[in-house]
């Protein structure tokens, strides 16, 4: 498991994916005394990054720390699909949860995407945010009789989608699959951007972005502090812990692991060779790959996922999976340019049910995290802002125990 107190952006990605830098980042500084404030955020990727705006919107006084450039760590590696549909299907989150339970998790990640859409417009940010539909393709061991049961299970739960058969599907989009589902709602951006805009606008609203490790945490007492490596103490009413793949002890749960997953980028293909609708694409299998397009028209394509969390086996593995993700472009889009831009990997949490660990750590009350995230990271970051927010703010929800960090592993309900 990945040493919270030495684990560096360097050991949680390695390679270099095609997003821009954006805007550039609010400057951060160094604390030469202690300071007080609302909310200390620990952690500047997109989750660190969704927090902060909306806290600094809510009216709330935030200081932000990071111990290394805010955006570089696992965001910078991500392919920044913002999909409502999660890792597990609904069939068989159903299956651990009953349907009622997982249709309403699928229905909250559905409103999510709509809220950062609705987010992204009205602070107008340039992120390359483009909503799309995504193209849920049967593979391996998932065929059309379970898409069929998805589909159904899916629509039953209020949620939009088509189920197409080969025919459909081939003459369509071009793809060579026994079905698919084609639903609405989701979208892409390019998720380094999308956290520079919006640490910039929480520093326009007054947030301060300490450059400094946080080595240890106290929010037993009526109040929450951080301590520094730098020496300082920063007080406050609040601590939200979003330090991504690199968990502190105090938050640790048996649902959680890291794995590591790698990605390639296209070089820029003419656009006729791209499929309809620049849909996102992905596979139902457990061994999937997926794709998507970025704004200048390269194939962004993932997958490969292996059990391991160490730096230097992600390193070593890095030219086999190239060739392998390469191998599986030109299987899934053979008229398409396989010419390599970029390629690269990163640490990718998990959690046993594919849902995110978001809430009060256990046993501190002013202590709030967001952990865990699949495929679907920056969905469950944003709606852990907003979790985050209410809780903070002193409202709960008894759908805030879907996410709950302490809810118990459901194998062994
Ligand atoms: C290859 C790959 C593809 C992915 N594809 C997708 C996708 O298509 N869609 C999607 O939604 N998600 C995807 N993800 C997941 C997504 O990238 C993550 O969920 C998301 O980036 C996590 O963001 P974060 O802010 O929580 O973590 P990070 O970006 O890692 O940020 C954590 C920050 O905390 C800082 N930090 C850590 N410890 C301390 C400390 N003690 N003191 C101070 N600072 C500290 C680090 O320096 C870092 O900047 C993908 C991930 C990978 C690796």
């Amino acid at each position: 498991m990945l040493d919270p107190d030495s684990t560096r952006q360097n050991d949680l990605r390695s390679g270099r994916g095609p997003w821009l830098a954006g805007p550039p980042r609010p400057a951060s500084e160094g604390l030469d005394s202690d300071i007080r404030c609302d909310v200390v955020i620990v952690g500047g990727g997109i989750t660190g990054a969704l927090a902060a705006e909306h806290l600094t919107a809510l009216g709330h006084d935030v200081v932000l720390v990071d111990r290394e450039r805010e955006g570089f760590g696992s965001t910078a590696a991500s392919t920044a699909m913002l999909q409502w549909e999660i890792d597990l299907p609904l069939r068989r989150l159903a299956a651990l949860y009953g349907f009622e339970k997982a249709a309403d998790v699928y229905r909250r990640s559905f409103k999510a995407v709509e809220g950062l859409r609705e987010r992204i417009a009205q602070l107008e940010v340039n992120c390359g945010f483009v909503p799309r539909d995504t193209v849920y393709l049967a593979a391996g061991e998932v065929g059309p009789r379970e898409l069929r049961d998805e589909w159904s299970l899916r629509e039953k739960a209020g949620l939009p989608g088509t189920l197409l058969d080969h025919a459909a599907l081939l003459g369509t989009f071009g793809f060579d699959r026994a079905a698919a589902i084609v639903s609405p709602g989701s979208a892409e951006a390019d998720p380094l951007s999308l956290c520079h805009a919006l640490l910039r606008v929480a520093a326009g609203r007054g947030a301060r972005l300490i450059r400094d490790e946080a080595i240890s945490y106290d929010a037993t007492s009526g109040s929450a502090a951080v301590q520094l490596a730098g020496g300082r103490t920063i007080e406050a009413g609040h601590v939200v812990l979003a330090t991504g793949y690199t968990m502190p002890d105090c938050v640790g749960s048996d649902l959680h692991r890291v794995a590591s997953s790698w990605a390639i980028a296209t070089l820029p293909q003419p656009p006729a060779l791209l499929w309809p609708g620049r849909s996102l694409v992905w596979e139902a299998s457990e061994d999937y790959v997926y794709c998507r397009t970025t704004i200048d028209g390269r194939i962004v394509l993932g997958g490969e996922d292996e059990e391991t969390d160490d730096p230097e086996e992600r390193q070593r593995l890095g030219p086999k999976k190239t060739q392998a993700l390469l191998g599986k472009l030109r299987a899934l889009l053979p008229g398409a340019e396989p010419t390599l831009g970029h390629a690269w990997s990163g640490a990718f949490g998990q959690t046993v049910d594919g849902l995110p660990l978001i809430g009060r750590v256990p046993g501190a009350s002013r202590m709030l995290a967001a952990y865990g995230y699949g495929g679907n990271g920056i969905t469950f970051s944003f709606l852990a802002s907003r979790m985050i927010g209410a809780l903070i703010g002193g409202k709960d929800a008894s759908w805030f125990g879907h996410f709950a960090i302490d809810r118990p592993d459901p194998a062994k309900l």
